[in-house]
């Protein structure tokens, strides 16, 4: 099958790492005679050096026209570099907003998995885990507390500040059906994050849910209120499988499930909107202080490529290829340094990318 990727290599380690989840690709393609058509397009500060801004309405079209996006990651120093001495609006950071918007990106995607090779860089107690854990949150993007109205005035002499929190059904829904569909896919248990004891749009949320709920007869429902929730993370997190919940509880709560698993360059992560189109990116930024030097690790973009396959191009089969041949890599003994421990073999950026490669 024919499949066309646009890709945003970006800023910092952006094309060292992308370079490496296109090779991969590329074996995915030599092995089950697939061809993926590769355009690449400028955002963030490489878009700012050439055009002055961060994202062109060319660069959109490019990436509305594809089957999926494929993201590096864009940004630069932000106490140094001369992007961030630009008005908001024409920073890096606003391509990134732009583009989600563009596309209409509303299901954001987390996965949060502990490699058992990797178990010692995990924060949490031995014995928590020693059990592993593999969850991914879906959190709504385009709606809630980021999106309302809000305002700040003075009254009487008192500043006063005002922030709405509004979702409606649809919004709810269409994220629900998101959130169920991947758990079909997995172990086929939903929880669902709210505060229903105390907001109204949760209360809302929990009653769309449900209803979702019906379509999916064999998929396990829970409720868990935000709080319990991200105790619950700390606690138990082998209890997870799919954490479905709104933009700000999810802002949060996939913060702390990525530091459980103590090694940011492993986490991958997709945004998609309504139909099977996701733009696909690893969790962590663009890394200034080791661009250029072929030190970063590629896993979380060559494993944000394996979601592309899995969720845009229906390439299941393929994906878990990827994902099985990372493994081996960390069971061989490969580390990048950010997840370098003595004893195991040290490798470059490009080394890494070649044997996870080499192992499809
Ligand atoms: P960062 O994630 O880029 O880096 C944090 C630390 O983790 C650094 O020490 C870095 O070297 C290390 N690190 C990150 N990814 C790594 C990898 N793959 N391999 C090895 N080490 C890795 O976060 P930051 O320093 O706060 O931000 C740097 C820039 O990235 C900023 O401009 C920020 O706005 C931007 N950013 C972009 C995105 C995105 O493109 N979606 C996301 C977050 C931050």
């Amino acid at each position: 099958m024919v499949f066309n990727i646009t890709c945003i290599p970006g800023d910092g380690i952006g094309p060292e790492i992308v370079k490496q989840a296109k090779l991969v690709l590329d074996r995915v393609a030599e092995k089950y005679g697939h061809t993926f058509n590769y355009k690449d397009i400028l955002m963030g500060g490489a878009s700012i050096d050439v055009h002055g801004i961060p994202l062109t309405d060319e660069a959109i079209a490019d990436a509305k026209a594809a089957d999926a996006v494929l993201m590096g990651s864009i940004g630069g120093d932000t106490n140094t570099s001369p992007w961030y001495k630009l008005e908001p609006s024409k920073r890096p950071e606003a391509g990134l907003l732009k583009i989600r918007k563009e596309l209409g990106l509303f299901a954001n995607l987390r996965p949060a998995l502990l490699y058992k090779e990797l178990a010692d860089a995990c924060v949490l107690k031995k014995e928590t885990s020693d059990q592993g854990f593999d969850l991914i949150i879906v959190r709504e993007l385009t709606g809630g507390l980021y999106f309302g109205k809000r305002e700040t005035v003075t009254e009487n002499g008192i500043r006063k500040a005002t922030d709405t929190l509004t979702y409606d059904e649809n919004e709810i829904r269409r994220v629900a059906i998101k959130a169920f569909d991947i758990a079909s896919k997995r172990r086929k248990k939903v929880t669902s994050v709210d505060k229903a004891n105390v907001l109204d749009s949760s209360r809302l949320w929990r009653q769309v849910v449900n209803e979702v709920s019906k379509d999916y007869p064999d998929i396990t429902l829970e409720h868990m209120l935000v709080d319990n929730c991200a105790m619950q993370l700390v606690k138990d997190p082998a209890q997870f499988d799919v954490v479905l919940t709104e933009n700000m509880f999810g802002d949060i709560l996939s913060d702390e499930a990525s530091m459980i698993t103590g090694s940011i360059g492993m986490l991958a992560s997709a945004s998609l909107n309504e139909t099977k189109f996701g733009l696909y990116e690893p969790s962590h930024g663009s890394a200034p202080d080791i661009a250029g030097k072929d030190i970063a690790n590629p896993i979380a973009t060559i494993l944000s490529a394996a979601m592309m396959l899995r969720f845009s191009l229906d390439l299941s089969k393929e994906a878990d290829d990827i994902e099985a041949a990372v493994k081996k890599a960390l069971a061989d003994g490969y580390r990048t340094g950010d997840i370098y421990t003595e004893g195991m073999k040290k490798c470059s950026c490009s080394e890494m990318g070649r044997i996870i490669t080499e192992n499809i």
